[in-house]
């Protein structure tokens, strides 16, 4: 004889499929109060409970495939240009729909990062570790990366690898529920951000002068000067700061780019002698590694201190904040990708810092920088001017630099195309 079961079991069994009726007729466009008849706005998903999935049945996606693309352009160079090669991802789904990333550091280390088989435990290659997995939980997607590369990862290339990946799976979110990235995070009909272009210091003053009258003829209200002469000797230095500022003018914002090239003490000295010229900033000073040097310096000095394009993880720019660095500076196509970048505008927000993006590749890390800024508050993007095909044509919709301003692009997820014929044209194969 078979048992009966108790009402509760036949509850217990029947609700949940109950539920998926509901949803998938909910998917389907029909909607309750009106005898299932009425459709529903399309992007509708109604509201989330806890526990259940962010998209309903009919939009769940696998994902099927990682591509790694190495675009370069012929001649690299060995100067400080990002714009010469970059990785492109593309992480396809079961769904038809591929979201757009972009890794920006040694190439050929994270392809094969990407590629990698799977070996023994927390040492596999990212497209492994994916492949198969639902696209929704990015967060979750992330943790798992960051574990099974635990062996040969936690820092360095693997999170630049996986940067790239978290770009996509953001690109991929927002393709599927028809948002750009921006309104995923809360944000509404965002106005254009400021931005700020980066410059080499001239070979003389007179040449740093006329470089900074032709950035403010560009519209740019915010603009940096590094590298090049900068750094060795403190007269030079000042002659050359004292230009920028002359031909930027006074209701401009002027950052300075040290690039590493100072210790704690040296640093504490320039930042004083150049406090009467109102640096919005003054960027990495020390060696990235010296973290003992920004606890000492950062109190002391008399400007901000910039810092963090190479940081990665929340871990990272969480130590940073700690010594008091004033201005954090993730690149999403470095730090571990836009949940980093939203974690540490939240750290910044905490500790009334300010969050300022490294951008210096092609236009899906500056399409990324800007919905981040979009969506958290954030004032300033920075705004390459190079002349590589990887920036200016990669992307085929490059958000464009109007009056000192970009807009944020309003499609969904990232809002950015690719040129197929840029990607054929400089691929490495
Ligand atoms: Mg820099």
């Amino acid at each position: 004889m078979v048992a009966r079961p108790c009402a509760w079991s036949v509850y217990r069994n029947r609700a949940p499929r109950r539920r998926q009726l509901f949803r998938a007729k909910r998917a389907m466009g029909a909607c309750r109060g009106n005898g299932w008849r009425v459709a529903m706005p399309a992007n509708y998903n109604g509201p989330r409970q806890p526990g259940t999935p962010l998209f309903p049945p009919a939009r769940a996606m696998k994902i099927t495939d990682v591509e790694a693309l190495h675009l370069r352009i012929p001649g690299v160079e060995e100067i400080a240009d990002g714009t010469q090669d970059v990785l492109i991802v593309r992480v396809h789904t079961d769904s038809g729909l591929v979201g757009i990333g972009e890794v920006s550091s040694q190439s050929y280390v994270c392809k094969a990062i990407i590629e990698a088989p799977r070996s023994a435990e927390r040492r596999h290659g990212l497209r492994e570790i994916v492949v198969g997995q639902p696209a929704e939980d990015i967060d979750a997607l992330w943790q798992r990366m960051y574990l099974h590369t635990n062996r040969y990862g936690r820092r360095g290339a693997a999170i630049h690898a996986i940067s790239g990946v978290d770009l996509a799976l953001w690109d991929l979110r927002g393709k599927a529920l028809g948002q750009p990235v921006y309104q995923l995070w809360g944000a509404r009909d965002p106005a254009p951000i400021r931005a700020y272009a980066s410059y080499l210091f001239g070979d003389t003053p007179d040449e740093t002068l006329r470089l900074a009258r032709e950035a403010r003829e560009l519209g740019l209200t915010a603009v940096k000067f590094g590298w090049g002469p900068f750094g060795a000797d403190a007269d030079v230095d000042r002659d050359h700061v004292a230009a920028a500022r002359r031909g930027v003018g006074d209701d401009c914002e002027l950052m300075v780019d040290a690039g590493c090239k100072w210790d704690a003490p040296t640093a504490l000295e320039r930042a004083r002698l150049l406090a009467p010229f109102r640096l919005a900033w003054l960027e990495e000073p020390l060696s990235q590694d010296d973290l003992k040097g920004y606890g000492e310096l950062c109190p002391q000095s008399p400007l901000p201190i910039a810092a963090g394009e190479g940081e990665v993880t929340r871990y990272g720019f969480a130590e940073l904040i700690e010594r008091g660095v004033h201005v954090l500076q993730p690149d999403v196509a470095i730090c571990g990708g836009l949940s980093v970048c939203r974690e540490v505008s939240q750290m910044c927000r905490a500790a009334g810092r300010r969050a300022v993006p490294h951008c210096f590749s092609t236009g899906v890390n500056l399409a990324a920088s800007l919905h981040w800024m979009a969506a958290t508050g954030g004032d300033l993007v920075e705004y390459c001017l190079r002349p590589s095909p990887l920036l200016r044509k990669l992307v085929s919709n490059l958000p464009p630099l109007v009056a000192g301003r970009v807009s944020v692009p309003r499609g969904p997820g990232l809002g950015i195309e690719l040129d197929d014929a840029v990607i054929e044209q400089y691929r490495v194969r």
